[in-house]
């Protein structure tokens, strides 16, 4: 990956309807965001288990990621992957980008002084939840609800 691609191209290498992503996400344009893989130096930030992280101005990937992006590979657990991450950048552009950096930590400081485990503080802030909501709907091994 030299070039980034861009989401909107990944979507549809992994069989994911673009334009329903984007009547799901009105605020993003997955052909305008690029993704890239993760510097070492970003990826030391990382908690262990996370494969990638969205930024106002994109998504970053592991080499693994990556990888299975380039080859074809898991082509569902990539389309869910991206979803996720273009509900966060819908997020940003909604909040922006200060909101929801607050949110997002408030949320996790929150559910430590609640005592969770920092997975499950992690789980539990509010907009991890609609990300994984989102990306649920886009799921094709899951059944409908
Ligand atoms: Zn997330």
């Amino acid at each position: 990956m030299h070039s980034p691609l861009s989401a909107g191209e990944a979507l549809v290498r992994a069989g994911v309807d673009v334009a329903a992503v984007r009547r799901q996400l009105p605020g993003i344009e997955p052909y305008a965001v690029p993704v890239r893989i993760a510097s070492p130096g970003f990826r030391r930030l990382w908690a262990r288990g996370i494969s990638a992280v969205a930024m106002p101005w994109g998504i970053y990937v592991t080499d693994e990621v990556a990888e299975r992006m380039r080859c074809g590979a898991q082509p569902d657990r990539t389309g869910e992957l991206l979803v996720h991450e273009l509900t966060h950048l819908d997020q940003y552009a909604r909040l922006g980008a200060v909101r929801h950096l607050t949110q997002y930590l408030g949320d996790y400081v929150k559910g430590r002084l609640r005592r969770l485990s920092r997975w499950d503080a992690y789980r539990a802030i509010r907009l991890e939840v609609e990300a994984r909501d989102v990306a649920a709907r886009f799921d094709k091994r899951r059944k409908p609800q």
